[in-house]
């Protein structure tokens, strides 16, 4: 491996301690936006020749500072990301849309690089022509393959962009695997840090008991004092021996059966013969900020905050088997003998 120090060298090319990503590779996907490598990224020669005025780089290092010396109309967007399948880009999929499109708006040239151009960058701008083209993954992917036969996305990556696509080409909090997603994103933290870090505390929804403003109508009540301790929303319906962990989630299940909107627990009814059968012997839920022991423990116990009964448990790291055989992880989940679902509207329904 060739170690250079941080120099511009007479060829008039940057170069990075770490570097080490052969020589300039880059491929003009659709006019003005360039997917290439780090070599390409350091190429002034051919940045000023191409007139690439904006870089995307998606790697574990900036771009040397030197860089903007020499171009001083270059705006550059850093996402800091290694290569590995459990790192997350979904979450810059939209800044990188943005970015890129910015440019291109401007008729400027866009390169967006990682270290070799295979897999984040190829990511990002797969990403960016299925929102601009709503185009699916599948169809898009090969086309950009077409273009650049040796792009290939790592296995997490992958199966970001067909969520993205399951979302709509954007960000859905809604949707139950982007929720495990980001619910496993935050356990690597855990197994890390053994505490929540800050920057996920987002992930603890609001006590469903002290909603004032639109309260759902869907709610579990303790068995034994009736305090709210979940809303219809909170659940993470899983199907019976199907594993709960957002990447192994099979492709037959869409968005439309991601959202509930009945009881989980109740069979499905006849007339919802599409819906599929969740399971009912555990209810996963969402964090919840009642859950006080959740944000510095791994696992535990999730008692009652109201009459201290054992509702459920949790789990960061080893996560939860249901009976069915599901599993799922990170897990936070109830035990349906404990719990009993009411409908608000029935309720007032009913004493009208
Ligand atoms: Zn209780
Ligand atoms: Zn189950």
């Amino acid at each position: 491996m060739r170690v250079f120090n941080m120099a511009q060298e007479a060829t008039n090319k940057l170069i990075r301690e770490d570097f080490d990503a052969g020589p300039p590779s880059y491929t003009e996907i659709i006019p003005g936006l360039f997917l290439g490598n780090l070599t390409a990224a350091t190429d002034i020669k051919w940045l000023k020749e191409a007139k690439v005025n904006y870089i995307l780089t998606a790697d574990s290092c900036p771009l040397p500072r030197k860089i903007q010396e020499l171009l001083p109309n270059l705006t550059i967007k850093y996402v800091q990301v290694t290569d590995m399948p459990r790192e997350d880009l979904l979450t810059h999929f939209e800044d990188s849309y943005e970015f890129i499109d910015h440019a291109l708006q401007l008729t400027d040239k866009v390169l967006v690089h990682c270290y070799f151009g295979i897999s984040r960058s190829a990511t990002l701008v797969v990403a960016y022509l299925m929102k601009k083209y709503k185009r699916n993954f599948f169809d898009t992917f090969e086309e950009v393959k077409g273009k650049r036969p040796f792009v290939e996305p790592n296995a997490g990556f992958l199966a970001q962009l067909k969520l993205y696509e399951e979302m709509g080409f954007g960000i859905d909090n809604t949707n139950v695997q982007f929720k495990m997603y980001k619910l496993q994103i935050a356990a690597d933290k855990v197994r890390k840090a053994k505490i929540l870090p800050q920057t996920c505390a987002e992930l603890i929804k609001p006590d469903p008991a002290l909603a004032t403003v639109r309260p759902e109508p869907t709610v579990y009540r303790c068995k034994k004092c009736r305090r709210i301790v979940a809303s219809a929303s909170n659940i993470l319906p899983h199907i019976p021996r199907e594993k709960q962990i957002w990447r192994h989630i099979s492709s037959k299940r869409t968005s439309k059966q991601s959202k509930v909107s009945r009881d989980p627990l109740e069979p499905s009814k006849k007339e919802d013969q599409q819906s599929v059968e969740f399971c009912t012997k555990i209810l996963f839920v969402e964090p919840l900020a009642w859950m006080p022991d959740i944000t510095h423990n791994v696992e535990g116990k999730l008692n009652c905050p109201k009459c201290g009964t054992k509702l459920g448990s949790f789990s960061w790291i080893a996560g939860s088997q249901c009976p069915c055989g599901s599993k799922i992880a990170p897990a936070f989940y109830l035990v349906p003998s404990k719990v009993d679902w009411s409908n608000v509207v029935q309720n007032v329904q009913v004493t009208v």
